[in-house]
């Protein structure tokens, strides 16, 4: 199945050809400055299945693990496009909010020791009080 999607001014398109390795909240304290609040929504892709158009523009910092995060917005409207970790160069954590229709539903929460108070986390999702192993790595 093939997702896409586009930001909330139109300027950059995303059409991802591939199945997400996993759909997860992240409530780390840097979600919640990008996502008003909330935890931010990812769906995390191999770089090679997706294809953007439209200028980008990114941001980057240190994350506590040690390791570089880069988050990518629309600079023309500020939609919130994808995350990447020095970690993982070759998925990216595509924000759901990105996709047009995709019915894609989270299953785990991580970081959920920066959940504020009033955060409603599903009990039935999977759950870490930090970063988790990578997907596909062995538990
Ligand atoms: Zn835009
Ligand atoms: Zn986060």
């Amino acid at each position: 199945m093939a997702y896409s999607g586009h930001c909330a001014c139109g300027a950059v398109a995303i059409r991802i050809d591939g199945e997400p390795l996993v759909v997860r909240q992240c409530w780390c304290a840097q979600c919640q400055k990008l996502a008003a609040g909330g935890p931010t929504h990812n769906a995390i892709f191999l770089t090679a299945d997706i294809e953007v158009t439209g200028e980008i523009a990114s941001n980057r910092r240190m994350a506590a693990s040690g390791r570089e995060l880069a988050w990518s917005f629309c600079p023309a409207c500020g939609t919130q496009l994808f995350a990447a970790s020095s970690a993982g160069p070759h998925m990216r954590a595509v924000r759901l909010g990105l996709l047009d229709d995709h019915g894609l539903k989270p299953t785990i929460a991580i970081w959920t020791d920066d959940a504020p108070a009033g955060a409603t986390i599903d009990p039935a999702m999977e759950q870490y009080p930090a970063q988790p192993p990578p997907p596909g790595a062995p538990r």
